[in-house]
């Protein structure tokens, strides 16, 4: 019998097996099999992660800003070359289809392409002559050591809104990624360092709450950045920041997408599959919600059913499958408790995806696409978050109806709206409070050289992900004032100087 496959940490520059971790389980979620085990650091562990972290700072912290980015356009490069073989590890532990595997190292590889261009944004801002004799200016300069703790849902992605940003501002990293699919993380330390980064400046660590608490509690670390549901979130700031940390903290989402009745049927219809199905609706960008306007739901509803019936759901590995298996059997037992639950509260369930059955994938963790109509805001599958492929349709009379429905909620992460009237867009983009807006786009991710981040109860602390906000939240803000007197020694001053 082949012995399984026993991750390590990364620290330091090598691959340091599991002393004295506990030990978690790693599946195939297509196949339901065991394929590796992964280290859950003790604080001993984590603490020496951390250690090379601080060691590492000084010199990286000095490094001139674009040699810390040449290092990043190599690790950029090696990226795209091996994108192939990371999106096949990221499948294998997460279950999604490869072509979504491949788009998530691209959309991480744009965050890096952004980090190669960070010395531009470090330049700070100066004045000249702000009194006689005297200048005043800017810098912004690295926190120190940052700890990067991701969720399951997006192993390549996630981690690069971070490290890479941290990186290029001349800190050091400790990420600890989700003990669901860790095996990326290992990939990208590979490849960090075949790109020239030096030992110590990016460190892995595989653990759940034990290293996490240690990370929180180290006063080593300076910044901690989280992404992962709401109720870890919002506990990672209140530790984070009472312990003097800077903390940006990600949460959950209940995302909406508002078909209004003059949108394009066809186009809200495919909007909303591609949402709410994509990635089997394991994405913090998920539409969960169909808000059905007027008389819209009429048309829009059966023909969700048809699409939803019609979805295309296999292994990731299989050409063609639109939708793979969720992360792992306690995650699909949590879906399917959420369709029971919409059942017993009087959703109407149209398409009732625990009745798939997928020949030769009985070990799988496969849930079939579900659709719930007549949802109001009162059940738990309309203000909970359940993270897999259920849609639910609510029907509201108008417009403020609607803008008033999505207010309301506790969550603030993602939201669209279809229609072909600029007048109803551009009220919709300015009165949602929701972080990022969508206009006839259903997942309006921004861009890495825009910021990532939502409203409410989905994001804890000032700060969103990558661009400009990720430069302000990796770095410190300094600023100067000098003179050099040519006279002889001004007298003491007792007074605030004006100018
Ligand atoms: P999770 O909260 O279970 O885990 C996230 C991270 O926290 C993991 O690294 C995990 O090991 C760690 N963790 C888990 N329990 C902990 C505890 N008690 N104390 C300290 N650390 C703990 O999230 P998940 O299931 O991996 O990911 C899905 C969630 O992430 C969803 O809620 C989704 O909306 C959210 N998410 C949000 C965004 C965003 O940008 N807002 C992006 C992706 C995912």
């Amino acid at each position: 019998m082949i012995a399984l496959r026993q991750l390590p940490h990364y620290i330091n520059g090598h691959l340091i097996p599991g002393g004295d971790s506990r030990w978690g389980e790693i599946f195939n979620p297509a196949t339901g099999q065991l394929t590796a085990r992964v280290p859950l650091a003790s604080a001993v562990e984590t603490g020496k992660a951390v250690a090379a972290a601080a060691a590492a700072l000084p010199e990286w912290s000095d490094t001139p800003p674009p040699r810390r980015a040449r290092v990043l356009f190599r690790f950029r490069e090696l990226l795209e070359q091996q994108l192939d073989e990371l999106a096949a590890i990221v499948t294998g532990e997460h279950g999604k289809v490869l072509d979504d595997a491949r788009g998530e190292i691209i959309r991480g590889m744009e965050v890096v392409e952004f980090a190669c261009g960070i010395p531009q944004l470090l330049k700070g801002e100066y004045s000249d002559q702000i009194g006689s004799g005297i200048d005043s200016w800017s810098i912004r300069q690295p926190v120190g050591v940052c700890a990067g703790i991701t969720p399951f849902n997006f192993p390549v992605m996630v981690p690069m809104w971070m490290f890479p940003v941290a990186l290029a501002c001349g800190n050091t990293f400790v990420l600890k990624p989700s003990e669901r699919d860790p095996s990326a993380s290992l990939f990208i330390a590979d490849l960090l360092a075949q790109a020239g980064l030096p030992k110590g400046v990016f460190n892995v660590v595989h653990g759940d709450k034990e290293a996490v608490d240690s990370l929180l509690a180290d006063a080593r670390v300076a910044a901690v950045s989280f992404v992962g549901s709401t109720p870890i979130a919002e506990s990672i700031y209140a530790t984070g920041t009472a312990n003097g940390k800077r903390v940006q903290a990600l949460g959950g989402a209940k995302n909406h997408l508002v078909v209004m009745p003059d949108a394009d049927l066809e186009q809200a219809v495919e909007a909303l599959i591609g949402a709410a199905y994509g990635s089997a609706g394991e994405r913090c960008m998920a539409i969960s919600v169909a808000v059905a306007v007027g008389a819209v739901g009429e048309q829009l509803v059966p023909a969700l059913a048809r699409r939803v019936r019609a979805l295309k759901v296999g292994a990731g590995t299989e050409p063609g499958m639109e939708m793979g298996p969720l992360v792992t059997r306690q995650h699909l037992d949590k879906v399917r408790g959420y369709v029971d639950l919409g059942v017993a509260e009087g959703a109407a369930l149209l398409v009732d995806g625990r009745e798939l059955r997928l020949a030769g994938q009985q070990g799988g963790f496969f849930l079939g696409g579900c659709l719930f109509d007549r949802v109001s805001p009162d059940m738990r599958i309309y203000r909970e978050e359940i993270f897999g492929p259920v849609l639910c349709v609510v029907h509201v009379p108008d417009f403020e109806a609607a803008v008033d429905l999505i207010n309301a909620h506790e969550y603030g992460n993602g939201v669209a709206v279809f229609t072909r009237s600029g007048h109803v867009a551009r009220e919709f983009v300015r009165r949602i409070e929701v972080g990022m807006v969508g206009v006839n786009v259903p997942i309006p991710v921004p861009m890495a050289f825009h910021s990532f981040g939502g409203w409410k109860r989905s994001l804890f602390g000032d700060h969103a992900v990558h661009g400009p906000d990720g430069v302000h939240f990796y770095t410190r803000l300094k600023t100067a004032t000098g003179r050099w007197p040519q006279d002889a020694a001004s007298s003491a001053s007792f007074v605030m100087p004006t100018h």
